[in-house]
């Protein structure tokens, strides 16, 4: 056997080592951030292949984002007599698609999302006869719909107690599914329930996929839905299973996740062994008590969920107001100059490691978390003019890139997927782009010598192509956002030459997955992204009433329990210094609002941090950026 990647398996703690080692058929780890669950599962993984000889693909770890996912195979990569390459780890949706098409005659294609959009609305035209006033009630009925299929129901099903209107749900369901099959579509939420009843439907599948996986391993458990939770169920009928998570950090009860399925582990386990970890080693402990003062507000006995940081370090909290979210993204951005550069004495003193030796700050170790995506605009704007290097976890906004719509639009065309909208989108594009003489000609023919679709696979060389023949090169490498989105396509289609997988794993894609390892950028993410990520110093910024917690214009908030296990998320993310900033004003929803600070950094007591508010605007001649913004 290969050694295991250096410290996987050593420096656990006596807790970790158990739930390591444990032979208990069920295990289930229900601890704090950063007390190292997800590590404890990877090693478990690591001791199964080397000390227990563990065939790599009996065993099934299945997570919550596509980046955690890929650090546990790396990590076990050279671990074991074959390598743990051979080990499943996937997203849920990521391995219900590999299921469907290794034991199913997959040919629907996975929709993108503003093709199913387009479905989804032209399926309630079609049932209420009406074109128009209803994108409202078109995200009510997608989000219905998504909600019926996580809890494994079918439009044929009993909906009597699904959403306000269940008979029009229904109806549009229906429709729904309808012009999708017609498409040779599905959607996202159909990868679990096909792969669930196909489980249900054919016993030899089910027979096969059960015996196969010996350890199911699933992280984040406590959000996980209705289907997820059955699926697990139902493949670990004959297997060890091994799940972690902290109820606290449940954060999708929006999307039907449901943290009860968590506290019914014990019980449909029976015999499972429980462990709890309660050292932490990401966070100062003055990170970690400001983080309970939040929580305790929502727990009847906060001592029970106590953990304790084994990590060196006192800085205060700070509390920045700022006049505006522009004045708030350059506040930010100096901060961190200012940290890269060495002017705070207390954040170097704060990395320096062992040997007394300097270890500052480079831009990879800072995060920028927000609630809406609208805020990390403005902090790319920012960041952007100010050449602060950054890298934005914010697929939406890269894919959306006319660019790079262009691009899929074109791989589209040449692999015979083109819709209309394709189509046009190539024909105005061409009409301004290419040489009045070449106009006429089409795409396929210039591509022709380069590119045959049936003979060449659409590898990553022949999207360069493409990009080169669009003459969109130069723009993408302009733009960090169109740049990202486009190293990612990249980076998928080296890893799926085949054209219905490829565009299939690129509808899978999540925000995260935009974000590279050890590149020297500050990272742009919203709080929902940054689950089960860290980073040595953390900005939340809009801390906000209406922004965190979050209500619509003029609403309520919808959920502020969960709302505040969120910013619990997102402050736990932190390991030497958190920044919690807010504006006076902002832009929200098309109008600037005044603005008052969240109620949740009233949770955090003063001596935990250091305020720093605005008092009265005084111009300063040597920073005119800020002139502006008071
Ligand atoms: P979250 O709830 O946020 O997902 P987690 O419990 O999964 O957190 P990890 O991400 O696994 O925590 O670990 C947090 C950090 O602590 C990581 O940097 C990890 O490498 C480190 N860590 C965990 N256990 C140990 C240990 N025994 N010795 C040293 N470092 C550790
Ligand atoms: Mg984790």
């Amino acid at each position: 056997a290969q050694d295991p990647e250096p410290g996987i398996l050593t420096g656990l703690n006596e807790s970790q080592h158990r739930a390591v080692t444990s032979a208990a058929s069920a295990i289930l780890i229900t601890a704090g951030p950063g007390t190292g669950k997800t590590r404890t599962l990877t090693a478990r993984i690591a001791y199964l292949l080397t000390e227990n000889q563990v065939s790599p693909d009996r065993i099934l770890a299945l997570t919550f984002t596509n980046k955690a996912a890929k650090e546990i195979q790396e990590r076990i990569q050279t671990v074991g007599p074959q390598g743990g390459s051979c080990v499943t780890a996937a997203t849920f949706h990521g391995f219900c698609l590999s299921m469907l098409m290794a034991h199913d005659d997959l040919t629907d294609r996975l929709l993108e999302e503003d093709t199913r959009k387009e479905l989804l609305k032209a399926a309630l035209v079609q049932v209420t006869k009406k074109t128009t006033g209803q994108s409202r009630l078109a995200d009510d009925m997608d989000l219905q719909i998504s909600l019926c299929k996580q809890r494994l129901l079918g439009p044929e099903d009993d909906l009597s107690d699904a959403g306000p209107d269940p008979v029009l749900l229904k109806q549009v369901y229906a429709a729904y599914q309808q012009k999708m099959q017609d498409h040779g579509g599905m959607d996202f939420e159909d990868l679990i329930v096909r792969f669930y009843q196909l489980l249900i439907r054919s016993e030899p599948v089910r027979t096969l996929v059960q015996e196969r996986f010996a350890h199911i391993f699933v992280d984040e458990y406590q959000d996980l839905n209705f289907g997820q939770y059955e699926l697990v169920k139902l493949l670990a009928q004959h297997s060890r299973v091994f799940v972690i998570g902290d109820p606290d950090q449940s954060i999708y009860g929006f999307r039907g996740s449901d943290h009860r399925f968590f506290h019914r582990f014990a019980s449909d386990y029976p015999g499972c062994e429980q462990i709890v970890l309660t050292r932490n080693y990401r966070s100062t402990q003055t990170i970690l008590d400001a983080s309970f003062q939040l929580m305790s507000k929502s727990r009847p006995d906060p001592g029970t969920q106590k953990i304790y940081s084994q990590v060196n370090g006192s800085r205060k909290l700070i509390i920045k107001e700022t006049a505006t979210e522009t004045a708030e993204a350059v506040a930010v951005g100096k901060m961190i100059e200012n940290m890269m550069g060495g002017m705070s004495l207390d954040a170097i003193n704060a990395r320096k490691n062992e040997d007394g030796e300097d270890t500052s700050y480079g831009f990879s170790d800072f995060a920028v978390l927000y609630r809406t995506r609208r805020q990390g605009d403005v902090f790319a704007n920012v960041f952007q003019k100010h050449g602060i290097p950054f890298q934005s976890a914010d697929r939406k906004a890269g894919f959306d890139r006319p660019q790079i719509q262009l691009l899929l639009s074109f791989f589209r065309l040449m692999t015979r997927r083109a819709s209309a909208r394709d189509v046009q989108g190539l024909s105005t594009h061409f009409q301004s782009q290419v040489p009045s003489e070449t106009r006429q000609i089409r795409p396929e023919r210039i591509l022709g010598p380069v590119w045959d679709p049936v003979r060449d696979k659409p590898g990553h060389e022949q999207l360069a192509v493409m990009a080169r023949f669009l003459k969109i090169e130069k723009t993408i490498s302009r733009d960090p956002l169109a740049a990202a989105a486009y190293d990612r396509i990249q980076a998928l289609a080296r890893v799926y030459d085949d054209p219905d997988e490829f565009m299939n794993r690129l509808a899978l894609d999540q925000d995260s997955d935009l974000l590279a390892n050890g590149v020297e950028k500050v990272s742009l993410l919203t709080m929902h992204a940054a689950k089960g990520l860290e980073f040595p110093v953390v900005f939340v910024a809009g801390c906000e009433q209406g922004v965190i917690p979050f209500a619509r214009t003029g609403g309520a908030c919808d959920n502020p329990a969960e709302e505040r296990r969120l910013f619990y998320v997102a402050m736990t993310r932190a390991k030497d210094l958190l920044c919690l900033t807010h504006a006076r004003k902002r832009q929200m929803f098309g109008v600037r609002r005044k603005m008052q600070p969240s109620i949740f950094l009233t949770d955090i007591e003063a001596r935990l941090t250091r305020q720093e508010t605005l008092g009265r605007a005084v111009p300063d001649k040597k920073q005119p950026v800020q002139l502006e913004l008071f």
